[in-house]
């Protein structure tokens, strides 16, 4: 059946490349400086979203709009239902276009604009896809709705708006990630972890104070900056003790293979800056920690008290345990891997002590209450405290159930290749229903361009994900 929907997906080429011109020329960024009631994440976004309703409307769907933060189109009136799940609100575009990102163009091939691929490109496809659903007359038992989120790139507050007021449908398919599907998500642990400060026993010769240390200013990213300043306290004035620490700095960085800087501020004040990696919070070891970083060379000089602590916390325990053995909390699944550990945001100094924040992603299977309790345990060890203690739930379909089957089916018989299952460290939109899987746009091989300069979407792989769609959504609500 999958030639049936080919031809009638290939035959809304034209339609569809005006269609999706126009949506994408909308600016849907965030903008709350233009939110009012019933557009709650400003006119841009309120604009693409009755954009997309009016063209339900127009073609004869039962549509709804809830308050602005959502909107629903349908198919079918069964009392079973089927969710397709799709955002229109797009993330911002930063400079160097090559040519501006809500003036969709097309080169070889290839549509450029913000959203054309994450995720107004495939909203469409989708909506396209439920249309050739219903005009091909076959008989559906279920009710289709396709939800349109408004706030994914930000605060999902769309989908907490939509819980609140409507039915999420049980399974279903969020076409925002990759082909062939991701059915398993790592649930997230956030911790801030602190100590008060106290300044050590001894005031002997050589000890230093830390004055400040600061690091990273978002939990699911690696910091590539940081930066220490040091007070010499006795050892002040020796201008020997001076170059033998410059000396070793240098040395350090050396060895590390990065950059950094030592200024003396005053006689006695040393400021440390390093360079770090930057990477994304869910694959830490593709980055480098320039907090855990700076603090593996202050580590070896002598301080005292919280400043201790705090620096032996990070270059002892955190630095490069990117799967949590230090922390005690190293398990893995053969769904989603291993657990992940980032230190994102690494703050101390004299009056406050110090705090780390951590971003820790655990397996889709294992339970979130047994690591926080490990983890609890694990820090009063070491002499700390958590402050505050954010979770999020992991997400997981097994493979034998329906909607993995159906859609791997679907799947294998429009392309030929096998639909193998992905887990991700990051959460995908499927995860609001319970039975929900990310299944496409992006086919496999291909690059992805979501967030940044020059998005673009294959015009082809938008209408081959189309024939997909409208095949997955036949076969779910047959
Ligand atoms: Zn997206």
């Amino acid at each position: 059946m999958s030639e049936y929907w080919k031809e009638q997906a290939l035959l809304q080429k034209a339609a569809f490349v005006e269609d999706v011109k126009a949506f994408l020329s909308i600016n849907s960024i965030e903008d709350m400086t233009t939110a009012t009631a019933g557009k709650p994440f400003g006119e841009g976004v309120a604009a693409a979203l009755e954009s997309l309703l009016a063209r339900g409307a127009q073609d004869g769907f039962w549509t709804k709009n809830l308050d602005g933060y959502a909107g629903t189109i349908e198919l079918g009136d069964g009392e079973e239902e089927v969710g397709v799940l799709v955002h229109i609100d797009v993330v911002t575009v930063g400079e160097g276009w090559t040519t501006p990102p809500f003036e969709p163009t097309i080169r070889d091939g290839r549509l450029y604009a913000r959203g054309a691929l994450d995720d107004k490109g495939p909203a469409l496809a989708a909506y396209y896809a439920l249309r050739l659903v219903r005009d091909s007359g076959l008989a559906l038992t279920k009710r289709v709705r396709l939800i349109i989120g408004t706030d994914e790139e930000s605060g999902w507050l769309c989908m907490k708006h939509f819980m609140e007021h409507d039915r999420v449908p049980p399974i279903g398919f969020s076409p925002d990630s990759s082909f062939p599907m991701t059915h398993a998500e790592k649930g997230q642990i956030n911790p801030t972890l602190t100590i008060a400060p106290t300044q050590g026993s001894a005031d002997g010769e050589g000890r230093l104070r830390l004055l400040s240390f600061v690091s990273g200013d978002q939990g699911n990213s690696v910091p590539d900056k940081a930066e220490a300043v040091v007070c010499l306290g006795a050892a002040a004035g020796e201008q020997l003790a001076l170059a033998q620490l410059a000396s070793q700095w240098e040395q350090f960085l050396q060895e590390k293979a990065t950059s950094g800087r030592m200024e003396q501020l005053a006689p006695d004040r040393l400021k440390f800056t390093v360079a770090g990696k930057p990477a994304h919070g869910m694959a830490p070891e593709e980055g480098v920690n320039a907090g855990t970083l700076l603090a593996c060379f202050l580590r070896e000089r002598s301080f005292e008290g919280s400043a201790s602590s705090f620096l032996s916390l990070l270059s002892d325990i955190i630095h490069e345990d990117y799967y949590g053995q230090r922390l005690q909390l190293a398990c893995e699944d053969d769904v989603s891997g291993k657990l992940t550990v980032n230190a994102g945001i690494l703050r101390y100094s004299e009056t406050d002590g110090g705090s780390v924040r951590l971003n820790i992603r655990y397996p889709a299977t294992i339970s979130c209450e047994e690591y926080v309790e490990k983890l609890k345990k694990r820090v009063a060890e070491l002499g700390w405290t958590i402050d505050s203690l954010r979770t999020s739930k992991s997400h997981y379909v097994p493979k034998d159930h329906p909607v993995i089957q159906t859609l791997s089916k679907v799947y294998e018989e429009h392309t030929g290749q096998p639909a193998t299952l992905l887990s991700s460290g990051g959460a995908t939109y499927a995860k609001i229903m319970p039975y929900g899987v990310a299944f496409g746009p992006l086919f496999p091989g291909k690059e992805s361009t979501a967030h940044l300069i020059d998005e673009y979407v294959e015009i082809d792989d938008l209408l081959r994900a189309m024939a997909i769609y409208a095949h997955a959504i036949y076969e779910l609500a047959r």
